[in-house]
């Protein structure tokens, strides 16, 4: 049986049909040319909550469409009302970070953020920890709109001053789960309360997990603003 669970005030009304989601024409085509017939659950609700505007706390279980539930509504977004990349060519001022636990979840989002805005201007850079940085950094300095990161590297190129966050729209978090056990606690802390970070009244938040766990509902609290809870499938914690 699929358990649903929304909580919140004013929760928008969930989609059946990716043409309901009031998506552009462009990201429409795109999902088109992917081959998604139909949202699945995660994303008929979290859609929605995402294109009005909402933060959102979201678990449901690996492999049920997270990743297009909030790449679809911020690449809608970066389209629909586009502003200026600054390329200073010395540091990037991303307008959407993106942070994943591991290497490997972090290239499956770039190249999923690569085929949503296919044939568009929006730029996508992925950085990772274990390889030096220097080809990273060079990408970077280019500009991005869209920057995917584990935290580890992140926190290597704010501390260098390579990246500031003062022109985040978007934040996510995804894999909060396996972010805590794999020990980043501290490292989204520093990230989210990073001087140069966008208050989290004036950007929109995410954060995605298989589990609710205590510590995260605690992330939760702490870094979204007046958020949506989103439960589908079996979720533990
Ligand atoms: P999660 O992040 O929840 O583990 P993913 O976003 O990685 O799940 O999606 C799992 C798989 O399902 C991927 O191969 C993805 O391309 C595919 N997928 C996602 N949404 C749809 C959809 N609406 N229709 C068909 N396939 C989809
Ligand atoms: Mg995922």
């Amino acid at each position: 049986m699929m358990v649903l669970q929304v909580t919140g005030e004013n929760v928008p009304q969930p989609i059946d049909s990716f043409v309901y989601a009031g998506l552009c024409p462009f990201v429409l085509n795109n999902i088109k040319k992917s081959g998604y017939l139909k949202p699945t659950p995660v994303q008929k609700y979290a859609l929605p909550i995402i294109m009005s505007g909402r933060d959102l706390m979201a678990c449901a279980q690996t492999g049920s469409g997270k990743t297009a539930a909030f790449l679809l509504p911020v690449i809608d977004a970066l389209l629909s009302d586009p502003r200026d990349l600054i390329i200073s060519g010395h540091h990037c001022e991303p307008h959407v970070v993106i942070m994943s636990p591991t290497r490997e979840l972090a290239l499956q989002i770039y190249s999923e953020a690569r085929k949503f805005a296919y044939g568009s201007t929006v730029k996508t850079v992925v950085v990772y920890g274990g390889i030096p940085a220097y080809h990273q950094a060079q990408q970077i300095m280019r500009g991005c709109h869209i920057l995917v990161a584990t935290p580890g590297r992140l926190i290597d190129f704010l501390s260098k001053g390579r990246i500031t966050l003062s022109s985040v729209r978007f934040m996510v978090l995804d894999e909060g789960d396996r972010m805590l056990d794999m020990g980043f606690l501290r490292s989204i802390e520093e990230i989210m309360e990073h001087p140069t970070m966008v208050p989290k009244e004036e950007r929109q938040t995410c954060m995605f997990s298989a589990t609710f766990p205590e510590d995260i509902q605690h992330l939760a609290r702490k870094f979204l603003h007046n958020y949506l809870f989103l439960g589908v499938g079996i979720v533990g914690g």
